[in-house]
This record gives C-alpha cells, sequence and structure tokens, in this order.
C-alpha cells in the first residue's frame, strides 16, 4: 500500500519538475485531480475495494497526499504564472524533494560464486578462468570420455562443429591446470556451463558450476573428505553433516555422490530430502588414473582429487529456493531478498 503512495508522490514531484507555464500545470493538475481520470480521484475510488480494516489508513494516506499535491499546485501555479509574464521561464526551485535513485546489487549467484571462489582462496587453491566454448578434447576426451563413451549422453551440448561446443561443466580446469604443471596443484574454476536440460523448477539449459582440481604426492579420499567438510562448513555458515556414497564419473577412480544432511529438516525427513533425511550436492572423486596420465602427470608419484558441483543449487539449498528459474527471471521483487 505504502508503495502507491510513494509511486504516485515521486510521479508528481517528477511532472511538477517539467511545469513551465500556465498550460502544463494545467496538464498535471488535471493528470491528478481530475474528477473523471485524476490519478488520486481514481485511487480514493479504491477505497471502496479495500477489506474494511485498511480502509481508514488508506482513507488518511491518500488525504494526505491530496493536500500536500493541491499545496504544491497551488505555489506552482503563481510562479508558473509570474513566469511566463517575465518571459525568463521557471526559476530554480532550490526546496523540491530529490528523487531517490534505484541502486543495483550484485546477483545473488554472481555473490555466492565471489564467496565459494574467497573459500578456496583461503584454502590455498588458485582461480582459473577458463573459456565458455571449449574443445571437445577439453570437455571430454582429456576426462576420460573418449567419442562414443556413454557417458557423453548425460551431458548432451550444444556444439558448434565437431570439436568445439559450450561447456557442459569446469572440469576442464583438471586439464588445464595439470597439463605442464609439475604438482602441486589446487585449482578451482567457476562459471556457467550449458546442457541441452529442459528449463524447469530444477533444470536450467544454463547454470553455474564450480570445479575443483587437486595433485600431489599421497593425496588420498581422507583429504577431499576433509577439504570438502570445511568447504561445506564455510560455504553454508554452520557445521554441515555430510556422507559419501559411491558414484560414477568417467574422470574419478573411486567416485562418490555426496550428501548433506537436509537443512530444512535437520535430517528428520520432510518432502524436500523426499523424507531421507539427506540432500544429494554434489559429485567427486580420486582423478583417474589415466586423466592425469593424458595431462601429462606421473600417476605413479602423484594422486589428486576432484569435485564439481552446482553452484545454483548451493543457493537453492542455502537460501530455501524451490525454483532455479527464479534466479534467471530477473524479477526484483524476488532479488531485492538478498
Ligand atoms: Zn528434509
Amino acid at each position: 500500500m505504502s508503495d502507491t503512495f510513494e509511486e504516485l508522490r515521486q510521479g508528481f514531484e517528477r511532472d511538477c519538475a517539467a511545469i513551465t507555464d500556465a498550460e502544463s500545470w494545467k496538464a498535471v493538475r488535471d493528470k491528478y485531480l481530475a474528477r473523471e481520470g485524476g490519478a488520486i480521484t481514481a485511487a480514493m475510488k479504491r477505497l471502496r475495494t479495500l477489506p474494511k480494516e485498511e480502509r481508514p489508513l488508506f482513507g488518511q494516506k491518500m488525504n494526505e497526499l491530496r493536500t500536500l499535491v493541491e499545496g504544491r499546485l497551488e505555489g506552482l501555479l503563481q510562479t508558473a504564472k509570474a513566469a511566463e509574464a517575465s518571459g525568463r521561464g521557471m526559476p530554480l526551485d532550490v526546496t523540491r524533494p530529490g528523487f531517490p535513485l534505484a541502486s543495483g546489487s550484485a546477483h545473488p549467484i554472481k555473490r555466492l560464486q565471489a564467496e565459494i571462489e574467497q573459500i578456496f582462496v583461503g584454502m590455498g587453491f588458485q582461480i582459473r578462468n577458463l573459456p565458455e566454448i571449449e574443445t571437445d578434447y577439453y570437455n571430454f576426451e582429456a576426462l576420460n570420455m573418449p567419442r562414443n563413451h556413454p557417458a557423453r549422453d548425460a551431458q548432451d551440448t550444444f556444439y558448434f562443429d565437431d570439436t568445439v561446443l559450450l561447456r557442459t561443466h569446469c572440469s576442464s580446469v583438471q586439464p588445464h591446470s595439470l597439463e605442464g604443471a609439475t604438482p602441486p596443484v589446487r585449482a578451482i574454476s567457476t562459471g556457467k556451463v550449458y546442457r541441452r536440460d529442459p528449463f524447469d523448477a530444477t533444470h536450467s539449459p544454463m547454470f553455474y558450476q564450480v570445479d575443483v582440481v587437486a595433485v600431489e604426492k599421497g593425496l588420498t579420499m581422507g583429504d577431499l573428505k576433509g577439504t570438502l567438510g570445511v568447504f561445506l562448513q564455510r560455504v553454508f555458515g554452520r557445521e554441515v553433516k555430510m556422507r559419501l556414497r559411491p558414484g560414477f564419473f568417467p574422470f574419478v577412480e573411486p567416485g562418490a555422490e555426496v550428501d548433506i544432511g537436509c537443512i530444512f529438516c535437520g535430517g528428520k525427513g520432510c518432502p524436500t530430502c523426499k523424507g531421507s533425511g539427506w540432500i544429494e550436492i554434489l559429485g567427486a572423486g580420486m582423478i583417474h588414473p589415466k586423466v592425469l596420465r593424458m595431462s601429462g602427470v606421473d600417476d605413479g608419484v602423484y594422486s589428486g582429487f576432484a569435485w564439481g558441483m552446482g553452484i545454483d543449487r548451493v543457493a537453492i539449498l542455502k537460501y530455501g529456493v524451490d525454483d532455479i528459474r527464479l534466479f534467471f527471471e530477473n524479477d526484483l521483487r524476488f532479488l531485492q531478498q538478498f
């Protein structure tokens, strides 16, 4: 309700600023006060449609606005007449209220992306900025997904030609960081990825991902689990229960699906976690020896872990949003809540 008044008031002030003579003054008066079609008159008529308990406040506010508008117009008429007579135009009105400028802010997904990057910087990881247009080699082949590998089906994407495509994940951070490097290597890459998915409550053909790679002598699943635990705790801002289940991804061996204790019901079971108390959040594992070898890393000396996770997925869980599309529709009423 207060929005209506504020919009009317600001619109009125803006229109007042455009008054230059008696004629433009009359146009503004009619716009707000005309018996037929005046903005304030029309708003007054809405009084009858409101619930009983809202009417007194609405009526009072509307009367205040009407008094303000009438007062301003009265003063402006004198000024406009004088300006017309003198031929020097309207004087500068230094008492006119200012108009607040709406200031923008970073999109919640971009903010979370920056937050995630900072968490990894704090753990000694390097941030790699990698291209969204990627070669088939870095997106698939170097990650142990040769041509005709069935795992490619799960990541059907958009191709420019036989060898160039829109990346389906940020996992190319593995070959890009390992090629020509001498471990230890710790790197992440975040950004947009693309898949031929329908656009619905839980899918989008474009979404944000973060992919993590760490390679050095003697890294184990224990290091993976420890790093994951610290990361999840920092990103959710509290202790988060976590479990690893065996899972298959061609570029890791062994691979794991990682669940966190449902943050909506605290593990008791609710519709969001389908009663299980757990929510799947990411895929992880020890980097496949073949992936290390293809990037020129001696898998007899070094080992490493990797994981990949949807940033939008984290946002959904962190902020309790039930539809991924809300993040991409740019409705300010939604975005301003963050
Ligand atoms: Zn739950």
